[in-house]
């Protein structure tokens, strides 16, 4: 697995991008604010246009979700 310098879309922070990408999600690590999490491809083209705090409920609700679910990495599947 090799990586790429990205901007996390939760956060804005610098983050990286998990390549390959192995579907259609982008798998995110922001060390500064979110951890680990995937976004779909959908979800990430209207992220950007939500505020901030919403951003970040996304986040946690998808947070929530996998630990539920068992799963280890969260994805951000669209908006609330
Ligand atoms: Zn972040």
């Amino acid at each position: 697995m090799s990586w790429a310098n990205y901007n996390c879309p939760v956060c804005n922070e610098v983050a990286k991008e998990a390549l390959p990408r192995l579907g259609d999600f982008v798998e995110i690590v922001c060390e500064t604010n979110c951890g680990r999490y995937r976004i779909t491809g959908t979800a990430m083209g209207t992220i950007r246009y939500q505020e901030p705090k919403v951003r970040r409920a996304l986040l946690e609700s998808a947070k929530a979700v996998a630990s539920a679910d068992d799963r280890e990495v969260p994805i951000i599947t669209s908006y609330l």
